[in-house]
């Protein structure tokens, strides 16, 4: 809860509040995907893979450029938290830049982007079974990427000193550093924040604070996504199960995650993989 102002609002304190916003990053000029084109080369399409990441676990996918992967929810509500890498690993999701050109939550449409220099879509959301969902009375939605990602550091600093282990943050870092070879001193830098894959989340009305609440997410519901790039996918289970009350603990009921990817017959018609950012670097110099 914020404290109360100290200071009385200026005599055109209402005028300035009334401003109508405007919207920081204009879509109108972001390429857009041909949705069409992308689902049409659904048909005929072979499953090639399936991983079924445990719960309070997390677990590692490959998905070459062109294939599409699927995260399905089995056996009960529970949320995900998903990194993506360049399967060199030299490029990560950034969620920030993400939530500024499509929003909050994702769905059908969006693109999971890059970071810098490189930005560019890494993977395109195809289909999404909760879109039905939209906005709830407090504001809440599905597959956010305003939340980071449950973590160890944040558990010990508001527990005065608890040591969990299978926050995502830690389920993440011991999957990657399976997934390419790595120490755990290693991978952890590269663990990043994440798409809240079934999680319903928001910022409270009145106090602006994250808050989450029970996934409407139940077995047979899925995300799928069209790999841009090829890719490194890393999924945990949140130990927070659906989210309606707590993570962080072993508190919560959790279920495991299942992964299909899926190699379509031909490439969707018309689709090049995305080039870098046009961007030439000098940054004035
Ligand atoms: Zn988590």
């Amino acid at each position: 809860m914020k404290p109360a102002p100290e200071h009385a609002a200026p005599v055109d304190g209402a005028a300035r509040k009334a401003i109508a916003p405007v919207i920081c990053y204009p879509v109108e000029t972001l390429p857009k995907p041909d949705l069409a084109a992308l689902r049409a080369a659904r048909a005929g399409w072979e499953k090639v893979s399936e991983t079924l990441v445990p719960a309070r676990e997390a677990g590692a996918f490959e998905v070459p450029a062109g294939h599409f992967f699927r995260i399905v929810s089995v056996e009960g509500p529970q949320v995900g938290d998903l990194n993506l890498f360049s399967a060199d690993l030299a490029e990560r999701f950034y969620s920030g830049k993400t939530r500024a050109l499509h929003g909050t939550h994702l769905s059908t449409g969006d693109r999971m982007w890059s970071g810098f220099p490189t930005l560019r879509p890494m993977a395109t959301i195809t289909e999404d079974t909760l879109d039905w969902y939209g906005f709830d009375a407090f504001g809440g939605a599905v597959h956010d990427v305003i939340g980071t990602r449950c973590d160890p550091y944040t558990h010990c600093l508001l527990s005065q000193g608890g040591q969990y282990h299978h926050c995502c943050h830690s389920n993440l870092t011991r999957a990657l550093a399976d997934a390419r070879g790595l120490t755990l001193v290693e991978a952890e830098p590269l663990v990043h924040d994440v798409l809240n894959v079934f999680m319903c989340t928001g910022f409270s009305r009145d106090t602006g604070q994250y808050f989450m609440k029970a996934s409407p997410v139940r077995p047979g519901d899925f995300l799928e996504f069209f790999a841009e790039i090829d890719l490194l996918g890393v999924l945990s289970a949140c130990p927070g199960g659906d989210c309606s009350a707590e993570h962080s603990s072993d508190a919560a009921a959790c279920h495991p995650l299942l992964v299909e990817v899926y190699r379509p017959a031909a490439p969707p018609a018309g689709w090049v993989a995305p080039a870098v950012s046009g961007y030439d670097r000098s940054h004035g110099r």
